[in-house]
């Protein structure tokens, strides 16, 4: 059997998705270093957008003004975008959490904001977005029991909140689980979201700081409580090993800056795991990133190149490193998908990790946020 593996369809306002999905993330309603053209052509189907980036700079009303964010991006494409929540409680500073809501001060020039639940589907609404998600408080790990229970209770009275100001708006509202890494609390969170009848759930809080182990713990202690007909989504996971374990589990949808954060870097991936072009046992090598890769780079370019242009910090390599690692992770998904239409999700899942070595660069990039 293929394990909780399962295919799905999300109709959006802009199309129909198919999961399991990978969303590369475009913080500034810009996928870095590439444009939506590419992103289409290599197969991508959805983005994310970051509400509080966008709130900030250059304002929700003046992107409802220009059109939305697919027609100010020129993306025609489904847009999911994040609450701020977690970029409120990441990036903003001085921030106090009320009943109400969160006032923060701004990482850009210091000004202060006050983001509520209902503001929060506002801006989200005025972005334009497909796939709007609540207002959750993110908590840090580890965070004592007692912090965390009161924090479900918040999250689940902002879920309400965040359903109410939806008000018939014509996009689809996720849920945020939380409940940091205890097992009862994060299947109370579960369940009054479920309860509260969303869209879809996200199962946030986590890629914050805890071994990868108490991580899936958390996942298959809530996959079950949570209904069969509607998407999951892991936010903030995109590490191929991660995806593969995700839809093993029965998770539909990710995200991450990975990929286009470690292109820029000159990490590149391959069906045997990443590699780092900056290496100098590249600088004569004539064969493509990926010989099994269809994407404009790896059709025209050698290692060699592409290694020449990291080092040189041209400006090309970080676009033509972006397209390869962009079509790499929409192929993948892709693949992924077939297997388990084939019912063969099992054998793509012992071969991937047979392949997989983790890459020449087991380094730093444990954070996957953006
Ligand atoms: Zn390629």
């Amino acid at each position: 059997m293929d394990g909780n593996a399962r295919l799905g369809r999300i109709a959006t306002g802009h199309g129909t998705v198919e999961t399991p999905v990978f969303m590369p993330v475009g913080t500034q309603g810009t996928v870095k270093a590439i444009t939506n053209r590419d992103l289409k052509a290599s197969g991508v189907t959805m983005i994310l957008a970051n509400a509080y980036h966008l709130y900030l700079r250059p304002g929700d009303a003046l992107i409802r003004d220009m059109g939305g964010l697919q027609k100010f991006a020129g993306w025609d494409g489904p847009i999911l975008t994040d609450s701020g929540g977690y970029q409120v409680f990441s990036l903003g500073t001085l921030r106090k959490i009320k009943e109400e809501g969160v006032t923060f001060q701004s990482h850009i020039d210091g000004s202060k904001h006050f983001l509520s639940p209902e503001r929060a589907v506002e801006i989200q609404r005025n972005i334009g977005a497909d796939i709007c998600m609540c207002l959750d408080e993110c908590v840090p790990y580890p965070s004592t029991y007692e912090y965390t229970r009161d924090s479900v209770g918040l999250t689940s009275r902002w879920a309400k909140r965040c359903r109410d100001a939806k008000d018939g708006g014509p996009f689809l509202l996720f849920g945020i689980l939380q409940g940091g890494f205890y097992k009862d609390l994060r299947i109370q969170s579960a369940r009054e979201l479920v309860e509260m009848d969303f869209d879809g759930y996200a199962l946030g809080g986590l890629s914050v700081g805890e071994p990868k182990s108490a991580t899936w713990e958390m996942v298959d202690t809530v996959i079950d409580t949570l209904p069969h007909d509607k998407p999951r989504y892991l936010m903030g996971f995109g590490f191929p090993e991660d995806i593969v374990e995700g839809v093993r589990k029965g998770i539909d949808m990710f995200d991450c800056v990975i990929p286009t954060r470690l292109a820029r870097n000159g990490n590149l991936f391959t069906q045997n795991g990443r590699i780092n072009i900056k290496n100098a046992k590249y600088v004569r090598d004539e064969s493509p990133v990926d010989k099994e890769c269809g994407c404009y780079t790896c059709r025209t370019y050698s290692r060699a190149y592409l290694r020449h242009l990291l080092v040189s910090h041209e400006l090309t390599s970080f676009y033509l490193n972006t397209l390869h690692n962009v079509y790499f992770y929409a192929d993948f998904l892709k693949r992924i998908r077939e297997a388990i239409g084939k019912g063969c999700f099992d054998q793509f899942y012992g071969a991937f990790n047979a392949r997989w070595k983790g890459g020449e660069t087991q380094d730093e990039y444990s954070a996957c946020n953006g």
